[in-house]
């Protein structure tokens, strides 16, 4: 990679500082002056706070070793460094985007946050893989919409932890954080992020499933959450929301969550109501099939029926879903009996715009359960162009019988950021 040439412009805004070299070229900083994306010639780096760096190019990706991100650190804060001698002596235009309630900054603030970016040396970002581990453990997913969220980790791992397919918590015991130790995590995950709060809009409670703690400890969670950070009341409607978070950098949005489908009897409507109260706005769901016989073949406990009443009691309460659905898990043995049940589940949900569906591509992951299951059953996974096929398949069938937008969840890309 070589960001050499400069030839355009900073974009600032609230939440990032982009360096533009040319229409091919350029690279984004988050508030702390530490590198996000950089962009060269049709390859797309980006760099999770965790310190992993995936590398986008024409649609292949590929996570960097670390020598080849000691590299490209090099060259991001070389460029940096020749962005900020241009800006000095006005070779270097900056140009403001302001949030929808006006502009955060005077120009003379750009120098020294590119002088922040350069303050990030090669070595000090290495170092900052350290220093994320020092505050959460790895983060092996989050719902797309939360990609960006501030994560805080009530709990760690999935208390359940058996579905053949799933490896992210696999070998973690499940842990719970008491009430002062979730604090003392919160308030470090802050001095963490530092200025990169005002990039984060959400909180993502996790992780699996912070969800099935006993509503007092949540709510505990929910009040540790309320006293570090402004988050918008939720008297107001989403759209007020959005536009109170918007007036001022690292104002929140809402909370959201995963939870399990199978733990339907964890929580009333008006335990639901209570924490939506709190700021809980959209709870994510896997529900990987409404197909009975995949569930179970899957090891995921509960039926379609279970899902149902779920959503059904966080509709009630106010509380948002997103629900996500695996596209080719179980290979042609299930896809039929997949497709058909998991278009009748969500004709039966009365979802609306504020919902989301998510189609999830799956891809067996080596030493699951799923692999040998799979292969005893005789089930191969699917080719790319089989798999498309099945995505558009389920768009349409989804798109036809409800409100909630449907886009696809590509869990291969995950970084967070
Ligand atoms: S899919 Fe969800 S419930 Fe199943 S083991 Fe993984 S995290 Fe746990």
């Amino acid at each position: 990679m070589a960001l050499q040439r400069l030839e355009a412009a900073c974009l600032v805004r609230p939440q990032s500082l982009m360096v533009r070299f040319d229409a091919d070229h350029f690279l984004l900083f988050d508030g702390e002056g530490r590198w996000i994306d950089a962009f060269e010639a049709g390859t797309l780096y980006k760099r999770g706070l965790d310190g992993r760096v995936l590398q986008k190019r024409k649609g292949v990706r590929r996570w960097l070793s670390r020598e080849e991100r000691a590299l490209l650190h090099e060259t991001v804060w070389q460029s940096a460094d020749k962005a900020l001698s241009a800006y000095r002596v006005g070779g270097l235009t900056a140009r403001a985007i302001a949030s929808d309630s006006g502009d955060f900054f005077s120009f003379g603030d750009i120098e020294s946050w590119l002088k922040c970016c350069i303050a990030y040396e090669p070595q000090r970002l290495l170092e900052e893989e350290k220093r994320f581990r020092e505050v959460y453990t790895p983060i092996p997913i989050l719902p797309p919409d939360d990609y960006n969220a501030f994560i805080v980790q009530a709990t760690q791992g999935c208390s359940y932890n058996r579905c053949t397919f799933c490896s992210f918590y696999r070998g973690e015991p499940f842990r719970v954080k008491e009430g002062t130790a979730f604090q003392a995590h919160v308030q470090r995950a802050l001095a963490f992020h530092g200025k990169g709060m005002t990039r984060h809009r959400w909180i993502f409670l996790g992780d699996g499933d912070a969800l099935m703690v006993p509503q007092t400890q949540l709510l505990d969670y929910f009040d540790i959450l309320h006293a570090l950070l402004p988050i918008a009341p939720t008297t107001l409607s989403k759209k007020e929301r959005v536009a109170w978070a918007q007036q001022v950098p690292g104002r929140m949005i809402g909370i959201d969550a995963f939870m399990d489908t199978f733990r339907v009897a964890f929580k009333q409507v008006s335990e639901w109501e209570v924490l939506r109260q709190h700021g809980l706005d959209r709870v994510y769901l896997g529900v990987e099939s409404g197909y009975d016989p995949l569930r179970h073949f899957l090891n995921k406990p509960g039926s379609a029926d279970q899902v149902m009443e779920m959503i059904y009691r966080l509709k009630a309460a106010g509380v948002h879903v997103g629900l996500i659905f695996m596209i080719g898990v179980g290979g042609d043995l299930f896809a039929e009996g997949h497709y058909t049940a998991s278009v009748q589940l969500v004709r039966r949900l009365a979802l609306d715009r504020q919902d989301h569906l998510y189609l999830s591509p799956f891809y067996p992951q080596a030493g699951t359960p799923y692999v040998s299951v799979a292969e005893k059953e005789g089930i191969r996974p699917w080719e790319e162009r089989r798999m498309q096929a099945e995505l558009r398949r389920f768009y349409r069938g989804f798109a036809a019988v409800t409100a909630a937008p449907v886009s696809v969840y590509d869990l291969e890309e995950f970084i967070y950021q």
